[in-house]
């Protein structure tokens, strides 16, 4: 592993790091809980780092942030994540 000196900055992504996301996003994910396996892969890849766990571990997106970009749906095993037209 590289061990990174003191005092070099490093990224830390923060949530919604890119702003709120408006009314432009073209897709939504929608979560098929009777699918999830609570891996938590969707937690670890977002992007904008908007997917939350709820009390009973499930995940929960914050759709104030999210961008629409699929890569939750991409690393999902169990197919959970369906990404759907943004109804406006
Ligand atoms: S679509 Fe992109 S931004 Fe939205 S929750 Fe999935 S990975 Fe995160
Ligand atoms: S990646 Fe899929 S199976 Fe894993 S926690 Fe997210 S929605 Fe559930």
């Amino acid at each position: 592993m590289i061990k990174v000196p003191e005092g070099i900055p490093i990224a830390r992504p923060k949530i919604g790091s890119a702003g709120k996301t408006g009314l432009w996003r073209v897709e939504r994910p929608e979560i098929h809980y009777d699918k999830c396996t609570k891996c938590r892969l969707c937690v670890l890849y977002c992007p904008e780092n908007t997917i939350d766990l709820l009390e009973n571990l499930y995940p929960q997106i914050d759709y104030d942030y999210c961008k629409g970009c699929g890569v939750c749906a991409q690393v999902c095993p169990t197919k959970a994540i369906e990404m759907v037209k943004e109804v406006k």
